[in-house]
Parts: C-alpha cells; structure tokens; sequence
C-alpha cells in the first residue's frame, strides 16, 4: 500500500488562516508529529505534503498548506502557493479559530472550493477554549461544522469517521478496463520494449492497466509488439489489444478489423480526465494553421530523449502534417500557465503521475478560456489514423 502511487490517492488539503491549529490537527489526524507547530503565526511556510495509509479508508495523501491570512511580499507568495494545491485537492477541511472566528475568510475559501469543485468540512477547532456563548454563535452556522479539540482524542476519532464516509463518497474512480468486457474476457497487452523502454521494469500506466484486468477476472496477456502476430493465433479468442499508443500505426495493421483496439492512454484518458472534451480538442487540433500556437503540457519532470514523445515526436507530426511554422510551447511539472489565451490547443500528457483532480483542473481551466484540450494518446491516435477504431470500444462510455 506504501507503494500506492501520488496519482492514486485521493488528497487531503488543508486550509485556514495562521494559528487557526492546522498543522496540529494535521498531526492529531495521522498521529505523527509530522507538521512543525508552534503558537508562532505562520508556522508552516510551505505546504507539507505527506502520502500515508488512513485506516480504514486506504492510502492517501495530506497537504498541510500555510495560512490564508499570511502577510507581507513572503506572505502573499505563501498564500498563493497554498492556493495552488487547491488544484490537486480531492477534499478540504477548512481549519476555523473556535476563538477568533473570520466568518469572511471562510465564506471566501468557501467560494474558492465551489469553483475548483471541491467538497469540504469546516472544522472549529479549540473548542476547549471557547465559551458556551462563542459556541451557540457559530453552531448557527448553516454547514456542516465538527468542533474540536486536538487534544481531545475522542473529537480526533469523530472526525475520522466522518471523514472516512465523505471520502468513501468522492472515491469513485472510473475503472479502466473492467466496465468494458465482461468477466472472464482475454486482452492483450502490447508493450514495445525498445530504446525508449525504462530498463527492468514497465510503465505505470501498463501495470495499473494489468492490476484493473486482474480485479475484474479479466485475463490479460503481456506481449511485445514483435510476438503479436504469434499471440493472436495461439489464442483462441482475443476481446480486445491494447496497445502503447507509439505503437499505435504498426500494431492496427497485426491486429485484425474483427479485434477492438485502443491504446493504454486513451484509456486513461477516460480515467483521468474528460474523453468528451479530450476528443473535441482533436477537432482543434485538424484547423491548425501557419502561425497557430499549441501548449504541450506535461504534469511531471523527466528526462528528455531523442525520441520523446512530447518534445520531438509530436512536434515533428504537427510540423510534417499540418504545418512547418506551428509555434509550440512547453510547460511541465505543476506550472500549467494560468494564461492560456494566447494557445490555439493544448494537448497534455497522459497524466498517470497525477490524481485525477488535477488533470480535471487543467481541462476546465483551458474550457474556460476557450482554449481546446486534447491529449497525447487521442493525438498520437488522430496522426496515426485508427482514431475512430481506438474509440470505438468506450464509444457508449463517452
Ligand atoms: S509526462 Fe505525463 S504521461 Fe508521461 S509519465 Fe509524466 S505524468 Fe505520465
């Protein structure tokens, strides 16, 4: 369960002003002194981000994140940073001084969690400290509300259940291949291994792929794209390949019209995003022209090869296809650029390193300014010609 990845685990963040006890509750809740806390304002700078398993409910990830209220040029870079974890955040506890309430900044953070569509809690918390009176004033408060003490376990212990049954409501990540064929279907799996290939090991992608098949009594087979053809006809049934989407153009020509197709980031792309929306941007993606500007996003670092996928490879197909001076940009890791104006299209990674928050994020944002989103598989797909067929099998699901 250590193991699960970033990408898997639903995030935690947690807000409030400066002192309101976040990072205590923080260390109440997971029961570690992980979080630095002092009666100091603004003991926590940075957001602290802390992946552990939240019994019963599974693994998560924490953010403990500095005050709402922070000042001054340092503060206002702090704030904006605990602003920008609201982009991952699957679930908010918005932290409240039971004795120096700010209804504002709370009906504030509360309209910020509307717009990144965020459910939250509000917790009040030093209820060992406040009056009978201060109580009765915010029990008026119309949302749900917890109040506690951090040094009350038994208030630590309410509050993890009540947490555990919203999560369990938030949790419903769309499987990935189990909706699509029944128990007891047989896949392929096609995995080039090439210069390209992580040595001894495979992609995350690939083994979450394999783990969705196993939980569904899917039996799955793993081949390369040199022993396809073998494959096909030893076996006697096949339900669907699923393919590298690199290797999209030579596997649709071993894999007979009878087989479905899709490759293993378009199904992601259902899982992790908007396949709709996702889609649409390859209509974008058809009217580029001379002097068009494209955004090629991807949400986490790695190390670039001659062959990379979003740097040379479709570069390359948007230059030899549409046009040779279509103007690209890259951006990576979390810096997705706030102004996307200026981009005819966007087409982002696959973004199996991050949650499903995040990717969802980046898509209404570019919705938001009208700026089309699609990705590199349906991308990948579009230029290799077997779009229709690679969409073919989730085509009920869209
Ligand atoms: S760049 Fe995107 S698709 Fe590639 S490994 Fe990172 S998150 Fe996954």
């Amino acid at each position: 369960m250590n193991k699960t990845p970033h990408a898997n685990r639903l995030h935690i963040g947690i807000f409030g002003n400066r002192n309101a006890g976040k990072s205590s509750l923080f260390n109440a809740i997971i029961g570690q002194d992980i979080a630095v806390v002092s009666e100091v304002e603004g003991t926590t700078t940075d957001p602290v981000i802390k992946a552990m398993e939240l019994i019963p409910f599974g693994p998560v990830v924490w953010i403990d994140t500095a005050g709402l209220d922070d000042v001054g040029i340092l503060g206002s870079l702090r704030v904006e940073k605990t602003k920008k974890m609201l982009e991952r955040t699957d679930f908010a506890l918005y932290v409240m001084d039971g004795t120096q309430p700010d209804l504002k900044g709370y009906e504030q953070m509360k309209g910020i969690f509307k717009r990144f569509n965020i459910p939250y809690m509000l917790i009040v918390n030093k209820k060992d400290a406040m009056s009978e009176d201060s109580i009765k004033k915010l029990e008026c408060i119309e949302d749900e509300k917890h109040f506690v003490s951090t040094m009350e376990m038994r208030d630590i212990h309410t509050l993890n259940s009540k947490l555990m049954e919203k999560l369990r409501a938030i949790e419903d990540e769309e499987v990935l291949v189990g909706d699509l064929l029944p128990y007891g279907s047989t896949v392929v799996l096609v995995v080039p291994i090439d210069s390209e290939a992580p040595k001894g090991r495979i992609i995350l992608p690939q083994v979450q792929i394999i783990r969705d098949c196993l939980d569904h009594g899917i039996k799955c087979h793993v081949v390369r794209d040199t022993e396809l053809t073998d494959a096909l006809s030893e076996l006697s049934r096949v339900d669907l390949v699923i393919t590298d989407s690199q290797a999209f153009k030579e596997v649709s020509k071993l894999v007979p019209e009878s087989i479905p197709l899709t490759g293993f980031s378009i199904l992601f792309s259902r899982q992790k995003g908007d396949l709709k929306k996702l889609l649409s941007g390859i209509e974008a993606l058809k009217s580029l022209k001379s002097g068009s500007r494209v955004l090629i996003s991807e949400t986490c670092t790695h190390n670039h090869s001659h062959e990379d996928i979003g740097r040379v490879k479709i570069p390359r197909l948007i230059h030899n296809h549409l046009h040779s001076d279509i103007q690209i940009d890259f951006s990576m890791g979390h810096d997705f650029p706030h102004d996307l104006s200026k981009y005819d299209l966007v087409i982002h990674c696959g973004a199996c390193m991050v949650n499903r928050k995040t990717m969802l994020y980046r898509i209404d944002q570019s919705h938001e300014a009208e700026v089309p989103i699609t990705n590199y598989g349906l991308t990948l797909a579009h230029f290799s010609g077997i779009l229709d067929r690679s969409i073919e099998i989730l085509k009920d699901r869209i």
